[in-house]
């Protein structure tokens, strides 16, 4: 089938245009990013994120549609985000493509862009179900166990803030300018991770949940408390190695609780991280595990993942699944194991 991807949760406004059959073929993908728009505001402003989709999604869809040579009426799905994230961009993104879907007389189908996430790998080549699933992003640190293309289990989830928030929050404590996680990994190239003390969050504790405001608070202290100037580069060595070995050790517990699964896929921005990849790498090795791990351009925020896990899901649900969708209000919170989106208006 061809399908149109639709993605507005946070800061990134995509449109892609797939055919999603026994393999996938990407015929356009496109990405524009938001970062000069909350340049001066020190973060994402969710106002300003709503209306930048709703002013750019209507060419850059039409735009992924004429890269692609697909009409909107030769379409056979839209898939959109209709949550977690941001409700208002959400929302733009939602309602844009409610309204193509009635005009063009296409299905749509709600997409969950943790789904999307965590069903991306596909986008990069074939894995078997089930796979264990890293899902290490801006606002998600997780581990599941993807069953199929609408089943997932969470075994583990963090108790306070995202790794890749972790990451941005002590770029902005080392006064680094731009996007957090690269810059961190840049800087720490020069840095001895032994330097500065961190703490092992939840060490010995059963389960997989994870727990990053501990180091959050422990930069804060250093930075504090520098005498003389403070060594930039060993802060963000000694944070980097901190926060990879805090997501390793909670993988290895997962990989005991995974049951069949015998591939770690890792997916979200932080999977970008070299260390994090390579440490994966020597994990899934020393348990016989294979690791996949998709290119960056899928691991962080785009619409190819949402055009494919809304096709997948359609697919293994069949036209059930989109009964009731133009009444869908999107959501700000949905966990990835609710599989329905909620369908009464003002849930949150
Ligand atoms: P969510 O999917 O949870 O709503 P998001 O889509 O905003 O969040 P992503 O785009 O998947 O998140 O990832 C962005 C995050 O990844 C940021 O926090 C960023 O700092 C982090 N990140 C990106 N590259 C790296 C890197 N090389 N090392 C560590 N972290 C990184
Ligand atoms: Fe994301």
């Amino acid at each position: 089938m061809t399908v149109l991807g639709i993605e507005t949760s946070c800061d990134d406004t995509a449109a892609a245009v797939l055919r999603v059959g026994d393999g996938v073929e990407i015929l356009s993908s496109k990405v524009t990013s938001q970062v000069a728009e909350h340049a001066d505001f020190g973060g994402v402003v969710p106002e300003i994120a709503a209306r930048a989709h709703a002013v750019r999604l209507p060419d850059l869809a039409a735009a992924a549609l004429a890269e692609a040579g697909v009409a909107p009426a030769a379409l056979d799905l839209i898939a959109a985000t209709a949550g977690p994230g941001l409700i208002g961009g959400v929302m733009s993104g939602f309602t844009f493509a409610k309204g193509l879907s009635l005009a063009a007389g296409v299905p749509l189908m709600p997409v969950n862009h943790l789904a999307g996430h965590a069903l991306s790998v596909e986008l990069s080549g074939h894995v078997p179900f089930p796979y264990l699933l890293l899902l290490v992003s801006g606002g998600h640190t997780q581990l599941l166990v993807v069953e199929d293309a609408v089943t997932f289990r969470r075994l583990g989830t963090t108790i306070d803030d995202a790794a890749g928030e972790a990451f941005d929050k002590t770029a902005k404590l080392l006064g680094l300018d731009g996007a957090g996680g690269p810059a961190i990994e840049k800087l720490a190239v020069n840095g001895d991770a032994a330097r500065y003390d961190m703490p092992r969050p939840l060490l010995g504790r059963p389960g997989c949940d994870f727990s990053f405001s501990g180091m959050k608070t422990a930069i804060r202290q250093h930075v504090e408390e520098a005498v003389i100037a403070l060594d930039a580069a060993d802060i963000a060595a000694s944070f980097q190695a901190a926060a990879v070995a805090h997501l390793i050790s909670r993988t290895a517990r997962a990989i005991e609780m995974a049951g069949e699964a015998r591939h770690l896929v890792a997916a979200g921005g932080v999977a970008a991280n070299t260390l994090l990849r390579s440490e994966l790498e020597t994990l899934a090795t020393s348990e016989g595990w294979q690791l996949v791990v998709p290119p960056l351009k899928f691991c962080t925020d785009n619409a190819a993942m949402i055009a494919l896990a809304g096709a997948r899901q359609y697919l293994h649900l069949g036209p059930e699944a989109i009964s009731g969708v133009m009444r869908l209000a999107p959501r700000a919170r949905w966990p990835l194991d609710e599989r329905e989106a909620d369908v009464t208006l003002g849930s949150g």
